[in-house]
């Protein structure tokens, strides 16, 4: 049996496997934030050498971003967040670049989902949320016959790269291209592949990405949107000429430093980090398969799965109700639907909509770089004692 990890104290060290919700910061991000936080104070908008200095910081950041997506410097702006940057797209299309027609999945994040909702409301957008495969992808048929529908009015199509929950994955060029081919305008939420995947915005057919720097090992609180230049977009928030007219408010100096350094170190070792992770994915799903046959997993096939994250079905039955619960109380901490306010485990509202009907508990794992193979076993085998010891 593979013993849980220790620290030098020799107290049992809990197992984090929620990557998705949110990554610790990396010690060498919070070393170059702490190196800039005594110099870099001045405000970025005066022209005094300290303020001079803080924007010099969020110059050079604009520059690693810009190059780690293959976009120009003036195609990268930074916010406070990924709901922030969503929000900012589809309501700056609704009203200023005269969208009336959105096309989305019933999976995307709230963030996506409730802004949609809200330019319904306010208005009168139609809202279409286009039918999924039971890998959680948007059928590909379904859109095209949706954009060629409507092909005579401006639409936005808003479709994540990859789904948060259960980790599928769309092709953004093959969705971007049927895009250009109707004159649609696409958005993709990134924020779960940005500092994960190479991209090339330069050359990708989308207008619109979004990355969240909590997401890769950056500090919380700040973020970016890609805008792709000429698309006219405007600002969400006014009152300031910051992000060059972009987004009102000074800058968050030391978290944009901090999101730069952690996209640079996702650059650095892109694939050496992605090739451990995937290996976890399938040594995981591979032993949980053999160890209980009756477990189902959720997402795409090889090639549109994110290896980040691995969902996992287990079926109905007094022990599987509290299964989070039970984990976290063995030191581990994975993730399924959102937790109502009495603590209770809700299910998650993406696998509803989902083609196939799932019964009993879904678990999210999520992984990351710093994952052990070893935690991973132990984990199997406490869900292995929890789900069948009598
Ligand atoms: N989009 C996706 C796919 C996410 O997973 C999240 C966060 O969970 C967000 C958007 C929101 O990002 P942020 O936490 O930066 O607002």
């Amino acid at each position: 049996m593979a013993a849980l990890p220790t620290d030098q104290l020799g107290m049992k060290k809990r197992i984090y496997l929620d990557y998705a919700a949110t990554t610790p910061m990396l010690p060498q991000v919070w070393h170059a934030m702490q190196d800039i936080h005594d110099k870099a104070y001045g405000n970025p908008s005066s022209i005094h050498a300290e303020g001079r200095l803080s924007r010099t910081v969020i110059e050079e950041a604009r520059k690693v971003v810009a190059h780690h997506i293959g976009a120009s410097l003036g195609e990268v702006f930074f916010t406070s967040c990924g709901t922030e940057c969503n929000n900012m797209i589809i309501r700056s299309c609704v009203r200023d670049l005269g969208v009336r027609t959105i096309l989305t999945s019933p999976i995307e994040h709230p963030s996506v989902l409730e802004t949609c909702h809200y330019v319904r409301e306010q208005y009168g957008v139609e809202v279409t949320l286009l039918p999924l495969t039971a890998f959680g992808l948007v059928d590909m048929q379904a859109l095209e016959d949706a954009l060629s529908r409507n092909s005579d009015k401006k639409v936005l199509v808003s479709l994540m790269h990859v789904n948060n929950e259960i980790g599928c994955m769309h092709d953004l060029n093959a969705v971007g291209q049927l895009c250009r081919t109707y004159g649609a305008l696409f958005h993709s939420d990134t924020v779960q592949s940005v500092g994960f995947h190479h991209f090339n915005m330069e050359a990708l057919p989308v207008d619109f990405i979004v990355g969240s720097s909590h997401k890769f090992y950056g500090p919380k609180g700040v973020g970016f949107v890609f805008i792709k230049s000429g698309t006219g977009l405007r600002p969400l928030l006014f009152g300031g000429s910051q992000e060059r007219n972009m987004r009102s408010g000074t800058e968050n100096i030391l978290g944009i430093h901090g999101l730069a350094q952690a996209i640079q170190l996702a650059d650095d070792n892109l694939e050496s980090r992605m090739d451990h992770v995937s290996h976890l994915f399938t040594t995981m799903k591979a032993s949980l398969q053999h160890t209980m046959p009756e477990i189902t997993f959720n997402g795409g096939p090889e090639g549109a799965q994110s290896p980040k994250i691995l969902s996992v079905n287990f079926p109905p039955g007094p022990r599987t109700d509290m299964l989070l619960l039970h984990l976290d109380i063995e030191g581990i901490s994975a993730s399924g639907g959102s937790a109502c306010s009495s603590g209770a485990e809700t299910p998650s509202p993406v696998l509803k909509y989902l083609p196939i009907v799932r019964e009993g508990r879904t678990v999210r794992f999520s992984f990351a770089s710093m994952t052990t193979g070893e935690e991973l076993l132990h984990v199997t085998e406490v869900l292995h004692r929890l789900l069948y010891s009598t």
